[in-house]
């Protein structure tokens, strides 16, 4: 168990050193939470998630009949900016399930799937809702140079890969993700549909508040220092207001022009914009600037970040705290 507590109380309790040794450390390797083979009444399945913001989604749905790894699992990490070490790499030759997000997001985790003999099944979700870049469906397998080369700005080449983002994209991912397990364990089937039917349940309260949020929305604008949460935004309804030049420059990966800056701090003094979407998990002058901005001017900022943002926290429940303060925010403005 990844230092979380899914699992009853007492069992947690007994297993205490055990759930201790494997989350003592968070120095951003790999982290695995073990099916269990007796309560399984099939074969479990060995599943590398490649990042975590799908870890805690794929352990969900896969119960006692799935060993799930996820290779990025610490929000010290930047996904952007990861280079896997050998021992990520060699988290993937025990895997018959490799789950990637996909859209160039994570395409070392592709090439690392690739390298393993016997090749494991490989789930790409960004194929499974098609968020697809055209590169990578061109050219499947070449390394994105670009985005190496980008440095520390927010592009992904054309596609917005955040689809863990996308209310539909979460949906139909874990519907693939079970699908895929009952091929892998069809004796196991049963206990994956049960998984699901729990999963389902578990989304509820994310959905309710989506719905809450998309009667609130209306007419109402949004600017983000970056796009990860564009995906939510757009199935909330919000108008996104960020200024052109700006949002040109974050998506082609190059520092705004102080003039794009200068034109985003206009509009949030302005009143056109009801709230700021602040990606607290990356460092940068500017987005800094930015808030300041925002918060002199009276608007709200809510924090949202890339990847869970602390060790134990469900997809759910990150998720859940981030719309709760986006309607709070636009309350606040109403
Ligand atoms: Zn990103």
């Amino acid at each position: 168990m990844r230092c979380r507590t899914r699992s009853a109380p007492l069992a947690l309790a007994a297993a205490g050193a055990l759930v201790l040794s494997a989350c003592g450390s968070d120095d951003g390797g790999p982290t695995t939470s073990s099916g269990d083979a007796e309560a399984c009444p099939g074969a479990v399945v060995d599943v590398v998630v490649s990042v975590g913001q799908w870890g805690d989604v794929v352990e969900a749905l896969g119960g006692d009949c799935a060993s799930v790894t996820t290779v990025i699992d610490s929000v010290a990490v930047d996904p952007h900016d990861f280079e896997p070490t050998t021992g990520d790499i060699a988290a993937f030759e025990e895997a018959d399930l490799v789950v990637l997000n996909g859209a160039d997001y994570d395409h070392w985790a592709a090439d690392a799937a690739g390298n393993v003999d016997p090749a494991p099944v490989v789930l790409d979700l960004a194929e499974v809702v098609g968020v697809e870049s055209e590169e990578h469906a061109e050219e499947e397998g070449e390394e994105h140079a670009e985005e190496e080369a980008g440095g520390e700005e927010h592009g992904h080449g054309g596609v917005d890969p955040h689809i863990w983002y996308s209310p539909d994209s979460v949906q139909q991912s874990a519907e693939a993700i079970t699908a895929e397990l009952g091929e892998l364990s069809p004796d196991a089937a049963d206990h994956f549909a049960e998984r699901a039917t729990a999963w389902e349940q578990e989304l509820e309260p994310y959905l309710a508040e989506i719905e809450t949020l998309r009667t609130a929305a209306g007419d109402r604008t949004y600017a983000a220092t970056e796009s990860v949460f564009d995906h939510m935004a757009e199935a909330i309804g919000l108008t996104d207001a960020t200024p052109e030049g700006y949002r040109e420059s974050a998506s082609n990966e190059t520092d705004p022009a102080p003039g794009d800056v200068a034109e985003f701090e206009e509009a949030l003094r302005g009143g056109g914009i009801d709230v700021l979407v602040y990606n607290a998990q990356t460092e940068g002058g500017v987005p800094e600037q930015l808030r300041a901005a925002a918060e002199e001017a009276g608007v709200p900022v809510v924090e949202v970040t890339e990847s869970v943002p602390e060790d134990g926290l469900s997809f759910v429940d990150w998720q859940l705290a981030q719309l709760q303060a986006l309607s709070a925010a636009l309350q606040q403005q109403s």
